[in-house]
């Protein structure tokens, strides 16, 4: 029998919110429990802050704010490198608690999450010195020139799919930039983010980074409602990114968006040629995210095959599929872990039993059971369907994934593009002329070619269409929505 990895939990969870440079409870003690999905048992109870906290935290930033924008931004970045170096030396600690209370399995997910994170401290603390401004030649006597500067306080918001990854970004974009920052994780997932808290307890001057744990109803409409918070930086679901835009757009705060996604991936028949068919097999199930259960907003969850090369690709899909062992996320060996809550497990389930009454064909697992002892289920792969189906039309956030077959480029670059949202594409062909064509034609903001790879720091990503608004992971990014551009023109005296 596997033994399980033990985890800890954050010593700071009672009080959940961390503001000034100090743990708090929530003023009126109120608490959430936070399980863990593989289980179904409680972790532990934390700080369920709201109104007061928000409040308290946005009025801390609001005060930390003169002295931390005037900070040289080297200054700042070597603070960001400090905690991504923190946050390496305690990897495996975040990581477990990651797996525990995300469900993401600690061998295949939650390891390289806390790796990623700290890359990405690690990358905005190296780039944050390059914010340059621009001088215009408006002729003799008169210097103009611009430079950058940041919206003020930043109130973040992150879901709990990826939350220490997505909680690094923000945490980086808003301090290099030299805004100071609230960061509200989810409630089912904010553990790693409250040990990620105490990693940097001490480090920024206090003010500059506050973090209140709290539900999004709470603690997330508090933030974004906030009359003092300048710019809504979120991740998360477009549903609720709508309340986001609407309620942001009451005093026109700036606000980016990154939401979800229906990628679709379209393999070609010279991607399996010679002895490519191993390769694009692996990369279209990397794709799927099967090893984070599908809940990845990147998830190439509508596969578009040619039906020239169905017969030989589609069983080498499965048979990878199938070679993932599903079981507890603390499983030292198991590639995927568990769904993050009930709810989202029965939203998962009722996908696919809808699809299975509408006779859907099963190539790959079946309904999930009702009342497991984790929301472990396995993977699904359906076809037997087509693009208008509400499966291959809605982000189902789970390990499910729609198989298509496609007649010819044309066909499948109209399939491709019918759904609200523009996130992410896989396209596998070696045909540089097709190849161009695609990455033109798909709507998407970020296409990979013949690879399912995750996101690298340095890389401008963000979605169109309903996937979202801005870009996040680089240096321009953040600087396009962090900043405003000032351009400042001088008159000057005998300039000759
Ligand atoms: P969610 O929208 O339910 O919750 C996300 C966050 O918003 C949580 O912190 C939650 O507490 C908060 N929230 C909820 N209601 C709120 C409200 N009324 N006001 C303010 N905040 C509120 O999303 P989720 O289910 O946690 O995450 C899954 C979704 O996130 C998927 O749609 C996925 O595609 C998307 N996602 C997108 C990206 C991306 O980069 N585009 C990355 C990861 C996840």
């Amino acid at each position: 029998m596997t033994t399980l990895l033990e985890m800890t939990p954050p010593t700071s969870g009672l009080a959940g919110s961390y503001i000034n440079g100090e743990w708090h409870r929530p003023e009126d003690g109120r608490t959430l429990v936070i399980e863990n999905p593989s289980r179904r048992t409680a972790i532990c109870e934390i700080g369920r802050g709201g109104k007061t906290e928000i409040d308290r935290a946005v009025k801390a930033a609001r005060a930390a704010l003169p002295a931390w924008r005037a900070l040289p931004a080297s200054e700042r970045g070597k603070l960001l490198s400090e905690l991504g170096r923190r946050l390496e030396e305690n990897a495996e600690d975040v990581a477990r608690t990651l797996a525990a209370e995300s469900g993401n399995a600690i061998k295949t997910q939650s390891r390289g999450e806390a790796m990623g994170a700290s890359g990405v401290f690690k990358y905005y603390g190296g780039v944050a010195v390059e914010q340059k401004g621009e001088t215009l030649p408006f002729g003799s006597g008169l210097f103009s020139y611009s430079v950058r500067e940041p919206h003020g306080v930043v109130g973040s918001i992150i879901p709990w799919n990826s939350p220490l990854q997505l909680g690094a970004v923000k945490i980086s974009m808003a301090l290099a930039t030299g805004n100071c920052i609230v960061l509200k994780p989810a409630e089912d997932a904010p553990l790693a983010v409250l040990k990620l808290a105490e990693l940097a307890d001490g480090l920024f001057p206090p003010g500059v980074f506050n973090v209140v744990t709290g539900t999004g109803e709470e603690a997330g409409a508090a933030l974004v409602s906030h009359p003092d918070v300048n710019k809504v930086s979120f991740t998360g679901s477009s549903e609720v990114g709508k309340l986001i835009g609407h309620a942001t757009a009451e005093r026109f705060a700036k606000v980016t968006l990154e939401l979800g996604g229906k990628s679709p991936t379209v393999v070609f028949p010279d991607a399996i040629e010679g002895d490519r068919l191993e390769h694009t097999a692996q990369h279209v199930v990397n794709a799927m995210r099967f090893a984070r259960q599908g809940q990845s907003c990147t998830a190439g969850s509508r596969l578009f095959i040619h039906e020239e090369i169905w017969d030989r690709l589609m069983p080498r899909i499965i048979e990878k599929t199938s070679a993932l062992k599903v079981g507890d996320a603390l499983d030292p060996d198991a590639d995927i872990g568990a769904l993050v809550n009930s709810e989202r497990y029965s939203e998962v389930r009722a996908f696919i039993a809808e699809a299975k009454a509408q006779g859907a064909t099963f190539l790959l697992g079946d309904e999930p059971d009702d009342n497991p002892a984790g929301f472990t289920p396995s993977p699904v792969i359906l076809s037997g369907l087509d693009n208008s189906w509400r499966i291959a039309r809605e982000e189902v956030f789970g390990p499910v994934m729609v198989a298509i077959p496609f007649r010819n480029e044309e066909e499948v670059i109209q399939m491709a593009n019918d759904t609200h949202y523009g996130l992410a594409a896989f396209i596998f062909t070696h045909d540089n002329s097709r190849i161009t064509r695609l990455t033109r034609a798909i709507d998407a903001g970020w296409i990979q070619v013949n690879q399912g790879g995750g996101q690298i720091p340095g890389m401008s990503y963000g979605g169109t269409k309903q996937s979202g608004t801005g870009s996040e992971y680089s240096i321009e990014g953040a600087l396009d929505a962090y900043t405003y551009r000032k351009s400042i023109t001088i008159h000057v005296e005998n300039a000759g």
